[in-house]
């Protein structure tokens, strides 16, 4: 019977880029819908932009549109980016719609009439200029336990403490620099804290779903238990639902002024994008798939695929609320990890922070990536690293060293001397073929997610396939006389590896599958019962080049193009340590953070400051420029293997002679930039007066003791 799944990716928020951290989900959970359907599942996958709250609405008003203009434009640009990344949603749509109404007010009413929503006033920073409450990441001031200034409203950044906004010192409204006033008002709460809510996840949480599986990966459930606390024990806090005119969301019936916090009606959406995609096409029982008790008789699944900074939002409140509300709780959560570039996080000043846009632009093949995120999958919560060596290498390697070339050797000779018709073929070397399939090991690590494991069983077998190329060499076949009839053989033999490996590769590598289907003539390839030679006479086409090396310059074209220089942007999302604190301020911390991108900062923050690497620097050579003005290039140690040049605009002041051996203080992470007299990798930090009353260029200079190299901070 094949399963009918229900399978969705987190919804990305509607202020920002997407990147390539946010594509390890996707790509993870594309690769296994399409797994799914080649073993002739029934699949729908879903996803939708999650549009609602505060930095949405502010981020409109700061572009002059409405918050509507804002997220029909971003839900463009992140359908363009997912597309062009092979990641193909049989629904992307929005949270911003009417079926997300119907089923927000619908989940609400009914966890309202099972006595789950409570009303409660609390006290929260107000901005008496913008005439609205402030959310955490909105409030900044003196951090209480160290004094730090521009600390947000959740957390310091310089100490690490975590505190609530009414604990810091002078704050102000990061909104309009206003001074916060502290207002009650009243909030909806959803009870998590009911001992019913807290019995049902203790359960779902051990519990397997209908395939008997668990619906938790081991790391996940550990969080949970850690959340839950031990039998007897209520950890568990209520949630507030609610939010405060003016706020860009959904208002909550019977409740003038009040909205849904985004973060109710954001999983919502997975059901508003399928509900959308059911009436598109008119064939699908949506309430086989959310009806709590038909999905029990119709054995459907619904399948969530996230990141794990919002397990807490799924794996608590999201289950909870879809429960009593006569909802179908989720079969199961996929987490993943988050990711790193080349072992440290992404860092726009380093030029790691990858946009999906940037990189179909650089004219990058999103199958490389597809294929090496891939490699480093393994179906459990663990980071991902994004080695960009390694990367070159695994893909030249493995799709084009192994992979391509086997038909790239072979193909050419049945076009030429057989008129592209197959042979017959040998049975012995694609036995390993046939045991691979009969095993279904192939098939139970994509089934788990483990896509490294069954990457490197199909790697195997692509090196079983050349080693067959490689003893029969049909290169040599071709010239000898009298061996017409073997080569056709070895060739069709060798087509018919080709073709499985093709089989194996397609869920990750779909756009190069279908290049495969068409030169080999078949149609598209799923997973077969019984293993089946390619017959004799089947015709192919002629071959066509297939894939090409990744060249490390490409890369670096890539890098080069995500490398921000110092402008006083808000900080990256993913760039801020996580503190100890309780599940749920984190969890929220973390979204807040998310949301956080186009905040307006009036002033520059530790941790953007910290952006800025300068060393100390001893000037190793310095000459006069032939044809500049003003400049003078300088040859720079700051302790790295060769010295850096840089081009500083010093001439009026300074004998380059004098200059040389002594130090001074170098930006050593500005991106580097082409100039008419070279390239300038930096530069070095010089005092002038403005108002031009002390004319002159005066040169920093450490005190004694410093070396080349230090950072200075
Ligand atoms: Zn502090």
């Amino acid at each position: 019977m094949p399963r009918k799944i229900l399978v969705s990716n987190a919804l990305p928020y509607a202020n920002g880029d997407i990147h390539l951290g946010h594509l390890v989900g996707y790509i993870q959970a594309d690769i296994w819908v399409r797994f799914q359907r080649m073993q002739g599942h029934d699949v729908h996958y879903v996803c939708a932009d999650d549009t609602h709250g505060t930095p949405v609405m502010l981020r409109a008003e700061k572009e002059g549109i409405t918050p509507e203009a804002l997220i029909a434009r971003v839900h463009g640009e992140h359908l363009r980016d997912f597309t062009g990344f092979g990641v193909a949603f049989d629904n992307y749509h929005s949270t911003h719609s009417p079926e997300n109404r119907a089923y927000a007010e619908d989940i609400y009413g009914k966890l309202s009439a099972a006595g789950l929503i409570d009303t409660r006033s609390i006290e929260q920073y107000y901005d008496p200029v913008k005439q609205m409450f402030l959310p955490d990441r909105f409030i900044k001031g003196e951090c209480p336990k160290c004094g730090a200034a521009d600390q947000y409203g959740d957390n310091c950044e310089v100490c690490g403490a975590a505190y609530a906004p009414t604990e810091l010192k002078n704050p102000y409204s990061a909104v309009s620099g206003a001074k916060p006033e502290l207002r009650s008002s009243e909030h909806f709460f959803f009870r998590l804290s009911d001992a019913r809510a807290v019995a049902f996840l203790r359960e779902w949480t051990r519990g397997t779903n209908a395939a008997g599986e668990r619906r938790l990966q081991p790391e996940a459930a550990n969080k949970m238990r850690e959340w839950l606390g031990d039998e007897g024990e209520n950890k568990l806090s209520d949630w507030d639902i609610s939010r405060d005119a003016p706020y860009f969301g959904f208002e909550i019936p019977g409740a003038p002024g009040k909205y849904f916090y985004v973060w109710l009606d954001a999983p919502i959406g997975y059901l508003a994008s399928f509900r959308n995609l059911a009436d598109k096409r008119g064939d699908i029982a949506v309430e086989d798939y959310t009806d709590a008790q038909r999905a029990q008789v119709s054995g459907t699944e619904m399948v969530h695929f996230i990141g794990k900074d919002i397990l807490y939002f799924h794996a608590l409140f999201w289950p909870a609320m879809l429960q009593f509300a006569g909802y179908r709780p989720p079969s199961a959560l996929c987490v993943n990890g988050f990711l790193t570039v080349d072992g440290a996080k992404m860092s726009k000043s380093r030029g790691t922070f990858i946009t999906a846009a940037s990189y179909i632009d650089q004219g990058l093949n999103p199958e490389w990536l597809r294929y090496y995120f891939a490699t480093k999958s393994n179906g459990t919560m663990e980071d991902v690293d994004l080695n960009l060596d390694d990367m070159i290498a695994r893909v030249n390697s493995d799709l084009v060293g192994k992979f391509v070339n086997i038909a790239s050797r072979c193909a050419g000779f049945i076009g030429k001397r057989f008129d592209g018709r197959l042979g017959a073929t040998d049975p012995e070397p694609s036995r390993a073929f046939r045991a691979a399939l009969e095993s279904g090991s192939i098939a139970q690590a994509f089934e788990a997610r483990d896509y490294g494991r069954a990457l490197r069983e199909i790697m195997q077998l692509a090196d079983h396939a050349n080693q067959y190329v490689n003893d029969h060499k049909p290169w040599e076949l071709a010239k000898q006389e009298g061996a017409e009839e073997r080569l056709h053989v070895v060739c069709s033999t060798a087509l018919t590896m080709f073709r499985d490996l093709t089989l194996y590769l397609k869920p990750v590598l779909p756009a190069l599958a279908d290049k495969v289907e068409a030169f080999l003539g078949l149609p598209a390839l799923a997973w077969p019962a019984t293993w089946q030679p390619l017959p004799a006479g089947h015709v192919i086409q002629p071959y066509q080049h297939l894939m090409t090396r990744i060249e490390r310059k490409a890369i670096d074209a890539l890098i080069e193009a995500n490398r921000e220089t110092l402008t006083p942007a808000a900080p990256a999302p993913a760039a801020v340590p996580a503190v100890a604190t309780s599940p749920q301020r984190h969890a929220e911390k973390q979204q807040h953070q998310a949301q956080a991108g186009e905040t307006v900062a009036p002033h520059l923050t530790i941790e953007e400051f910290v952006k800025v690497e300068l060393r100390i620097a001893k000037i190793v050579h310095a000459e006069h420029v032939e044809g500049a003005d003003k400049l003078v290039r300088l040859q720079l140690d700051i302790g790295e293997a060769q010295p850096r040049q840089v081009f500083a605009g010093i001439k009026s002041a300074y004998d380059p002679a004098s200059l040389i051996g002594r130090l001074t203080v170098m930006v050593a992470n500005l991106a580097p930039r082409k100039m008419k007299f070279g390239l300038s990798e930096g530069m070095v930090l010089a005092a002038s007066d403005d108002r031009g009353e002390t004319p002159g260029i005066f040169l920093l200079s450490p005190d004694a003791g410093a070396a080349p190299g230090m950072r200075v901070k």
